[in-house]
């Protein structure tokens, strides 16, 4: 048998033969119709500019201010990273760190990779270890929690407003920015093209 390799409907489990694609087409399973894949076209470039947008916001959101609080004559700010040492120092070790891990650390990352991945690509290049990167991008996936954040945020601001003047920073607009452009970036990244362009012995 030759090397083109059959693959699995995530529906039904039929096997067949990947189908080429006409730029922009998608392919559909012959019994059940469920969509197997898309076209690569252009995605990749989308989710490069996704990718490079969600860098830029997720800088703005982590040195910004994420809210400012007005008591009385006093204002006190904090930014994200100051908001989740706060938490540590306060006795809430472990909350504080997964807030970090999951809306700095595990974004950050996700980010970068798929720059790392995306950019070269876009010059015809293909960079080195890419499937250790997609692997990682898949197990990375579950940890970030940019959505879970801005409800957390959603939900204490309205409670706060009752105590002290909230004034929204610019990091929480960034952050609901964030949030949008992430899931766009992500599901534009196209990691069944990105394996198709590696040599077989990698894959
Ligand atoms: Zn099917």
């Amino acid at each position: 048998m030759s090397h083109e390799h059959l693959i699995a409907c995530h529906e039904c489990d039929l096997l067949l033969r990947p189908p080429e694609l006409e730029p922009g087409g998608v392919a559909r399973c012959p019994r059940c119709g469920a969509t197997l894949y898309k076209s690569a076209h252009r995605s990749q470039e989308r989710a490069l500019a996704f990718t490079v947008s969600a860098i830029i916001l997720l800088m703005l959101a982590n040195f910004f201010p994420i809210m400012a609080l007005q008591v009385g004559g006093n204002q006190v700010s904090c930014t994200l990273t100051s908001a989740a040492l706060m938490l540590y120092h306060e006795g809430m070790q472990e909350l504080g760190i997964l807030v970090l891990i999951t809306t700095v650390i595990v974004p950050t990352a996700q980010m970068l990779i798929m720059l790392y991945v995306l950019l070269p690509l876009s010059l015809d290049y293909l960079p080195p270890r890419i499937p250790d990167m997609l692997r990682m991008l898949n197990m990375l996936r579950p940890w970030s929690m940019v959505e879970v954040f801005m409800l957390g945020i959603l939900v204490s601001l309205t409670k706060l407003t009752a105590m002290a003047t909230v004034i929204p920073g610019i990091a929480l607009w960034s952050f609901a920015a964030l949030m949008v452009l992430m899931t766009a970036a992500i599901s534009a990244f196209n990691a069944r093209h990105i394996w198709q362009l590696l040599p077989l012995e990698n894959a």
